[in-house]
């Protein structure tokens, strides 16, 4: 792993991708917590603290950790407020832009996959408002896809009556693999895939630009952790299809094409 140092110089503002100002790196602990690092530019900084400073958005500051149902009712506040702040900072960086959705902070620096990534999924699918690739993930793609009158039909990765976070450890990535394109890859988009793991918002890496026909051997030697450990959005702008894998266990296919 590089050293803090250097990450935190190439760092870039998780929000609007624009260079970092301040950030924190938490190493994780094996096994029980992953790495985590967060960054952010001043502008997004000061955004987070007027967001945090609403009504709506202030967080207790104690609360009893066997209360079990105040915990639940917490925790559904906090997707809610995820869900509050994904908008506000959305919002507040296209303000930045002049309003317009031109080139995006993050989107600076020439061809990157992560330009290619935007560009691609905005195109595909100009519902979608995130202002930068710590926006994309499947409940934000699917809500766009929704919003566009396609119904959302997810597929089980499980049987009924199955619980996917008891069984899925049992799952290899090229379990998940099958289920999702068929045994032989068939249902496998053809033309090249662009894709956001987990790893692309935790550890701020570019989108992988992968063509169709390597993309079992790039999914089975992928060893940042699992290929599907988290949300996965895989892009085919050729077959103008795109992908989703929710980490709650569930998958669909999206055809765009017009009409
Ligand atoms: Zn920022």
């Amino acid at each position: 792993m590089r050293n803090a140092l250097d990450r935190f110089r190439q760092a870039r503002c998780q929000y609007c991708g624009a260079p970092a100002a301040g950030g924190s790196i938490c190493g994780g602990v094996p096994g029980f917590s992953d790495e985590k690092s967060q960054f952010w530019c001043e502008r997004c900084r000061l955004d987070l603290i007027e967001f945090s400073k609403l009504p709506e958005n202030t967080l207790p500051e104690a609360f009893d950790i066997s209360d079990v149902e105040f915990l639940e009712a917490f925790n559904r506040q906090m997707e809610k407020r995820k869900q509050r702040e994904w908008d506000y900072m959305t919002q507040k960086i296209v303000e930045r832009r002049g309003g317009e959705e031109k080139t995006g902070p993050g989107e600076t620096e020439g061809n990157s996959n992560t330009v290619l990534f935007l560009r691609t999924l905005r195109s595909l699918l100009p519902a979608w408002k995130g202002a930068s690739l710590f926006f994309v993930d499947a409940d934000s793609v699917l809500k766009a896809i929704s919003s566009l009158g396609i119904p959302v039909k997810m597929i089980p990765m499980v049987e009924p009556g199955q619980d996917w976070d008891l069984v899925s450890s049992d799952f290899s990535d090229e379990e998940i693999l099958k289920r999702m394109f068929g045994e032989k890859l068939e249902k496998l988009p053809n033309g090249k895939l662009l894709i956001v793991t987990e790893a692309c918002t935790r550890f701020s890496m570019e989108p992988w630009l992968v063509s169709h026909e390597h993309f079992r051997d790039f999914v089975i030697h992928y060893d940042i952790e699992m290929f599907f450990d988290g949300d996965v959005v895989i892009l085919a702008p050729d077959a103008h299809q795109i992908v989703v894998f929710h980490h709650e266990g569930y998958f669909a296919h999206f055809d765009l094409r017009n009409g």
